[in-house]
C-alpha cells in the first residue's frame, strides 16, 4: 500500500513539478484547478508522514462548480472562492505500466524477402526472354514418314508367381515352399516407464503493475498476484503392446502359359506424300499390335540451316515441298507454322 506524492505543472505560469500536496502554485499563486493533471515522478519516495497519509486516504479532491478550483475532501469551503462543497470529484484512475493485451503490430515484409522476390521475377523474365518464340521465313526442303506396327505372336512362355495368384490357363512346372510374408501378432503388453515434464504452480508473487491516481495529488502503487510455476519431472508407467512375428509360407510356382507376346516390329517409310502401313497378316499365331506413325518436315532457313518438324498427319498433308513458310521456333526447335494471314 505504498503511497507516493505526485507532481503537477501550473497551466498559468508554466512552473513545472509542483508538489501534489500544494494547493496553489508556489511560483504564481494560482489555485490548483480542475484542468491540472497529476503525474507520478518515477523516483518519488514513499510517504510516511501521518498527516500526509491521512490526506492521501481522505479521497479525491472536490471540484468547485463556480471557479473550478479543487479542494481536499475534508475541507468544506472552496480554496478559490469559498463556495460550499459539492459532490463533484476529481477522477480516481488506475494507470497500468503495461497496457493489457496490446494489439500485435502488423508484420512487415522483410527486406531480404523483397530482394529474393525481385531476383525471382528477374529469373522468370529472363526465362521468358530465352524461351520467346521466333518466327522466320523458311523453305520446305522435304517431307518423310514412318509407320511401325508391333507384331505379336501366340506362344508358350514360362513365368513365376504365388499359387493363389496364377493366371487362368497356367500349367504348373514346379513349386517351391517360400516365405511369403511375416504377420505381426500382438501377444500381450509390457510396462514401460517414462519421464514426463509438467508445469506446476508452486505459489504466487506480488508484482507491481502500475499506480492509482488518487485524485488528490497522491498516487498509490498497484499490485497484482501472479502465479509462480516450476517444471517438475514425473515418471509414468504405460503399457506398450508386444508383438510376435509369424512367418507365412506359400507355394511359389514356375508355370507355362500360352499368350500373345510382342515378337517384332514391322516398319514402312518413305519420302513421298503417300504413307502406308506395313503389311501384317493376322493368323491364329500372329496379329498386329501397337501402331506408331511419325511425319517429318525439313525446313531450310535463309542461312541454309535445317530445322526438323514433326507435325500431325493433317498438318503434314497440307505441306508443299519447295514452298516458303513462316516457321515458329522456340529454343531452336520448330513449334509450328505462323497462322496464315
Ligand atoms: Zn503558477
Ligand atoms: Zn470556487
Amino acid at each position: 500500500m505504498a503511497i507516493r506524492e505526485g507532481r503537477w505543472d501550473c497551466p498559468q505560469c508554466g512552473n513545472q513539478g509542483n508538489r501534489g500536496s500544494e494547493l496553489k502554485c508556489p511560483a504564481c499563486g494560482r489555485v490548483r484547478a480542475e484542468e491540472v493533471q497529476f503525474y507520478a515522478a518515477e523516483d518519488a519516495a514513499e510517504v510516511t508522514d501521518e498527516a500526509a497519509l491521512a490526506r492521501a486516504k481522505a479521497g479525491a479532491d472536490w471540484i468547485c462548480e463556480f471557479c473550478g478550483a479543487t479542494t481536499p475532501a475534508d475541507q468544506k469551503r472552496c480554496r478559490g472562492c469559498s463556495a460550499d462543497r459539492t459532490e463533484k470529484r476529481r477522477a480516481v484512475k488506475e494507470l497500468l505500466d503495461r497496457p493489457e493485451a496490446p494489439a500485435p503490430a502488423p508484420k512487415k515484409k522483410s527486406k531480404a524477402g523483397l530482394v529474393l522476390a525481385g531476383i525471382g521475377l528477374l529469373a522468370i523474365a529472363g526465362g521468358l526472354l530465352l524461351c520467346r518464340a521466333k518466327e522466320a521465313s523458311m523453305t520446305l526442303a522435304g517431307v518423310s514418314w514412318e509407320r511401325t506396327v508391333e507384331v505379336e505372336k501366340y506362344t508358350t512362355v514360362v513365368e513365376e508367381h504365388w499359387r493363389d495368384r496364377l493366371p487362368e490357363g497356367a500349367r504348373i512346372l514346379s513349386t517351391e515352399r517360400k516365405l511369403e510374408r511375416t504377420d505381426k501378432v500382438q501377444t500381450g503388453t509390457r510396462p514401460v516407464t517414462k519421464t514426463v515434464e509438467e508445469k506446476v504452480q508452486t505459489g504466487t508473487k506480488k508484482v507491481k503493475v502500475g499506480k492509482k491516481d488518487l485524485g488528490n495529488g497522491y498516487f498509490e502503487d498497484l499490485f497484482k498476484e501472479e502465479p509462480v510455476y516450476e517444471t517438475r519431472q514425473r515418471t509414468v508407467t504405460e503399457d506398450e503392446p508386444v508383438y510376435r512375428e509369424d512367418p507365412v509360407y506359400a507355394d511359389w510356382c514356375r508355370y507355362e502359359i500360352d499368350k500373345w507376346v510382342k515378337d517384332r516390329v514391322e516398319k514402312a517409310s518413305g519420302s513421298d506424300k503417300s504413307p502406308d502401313w506395313p503389311a501384317v497378316s493376322a493368323t491364329d499365331k500372329q496379329r498386329p499390335g501397337k501402331k506408331v506413325e511419325t511425319y517429318r518436315a525439313l525446313f531450310k532457313d535463309a542461312d541454309g540451316e535445317e530445322h526438323e518438324w514433326t507435325p500431325k498427319l493433317d498438318e503434314w498433308q497440307r505441306l508443299e515441298v519447295g514452298r516458303k513458310y513462316n516457321v515458329v521456333t522456340r529454343l531452336g526447335s520448330v513449334q509450328g507454322l505462323a497462322a496464315a494471314e
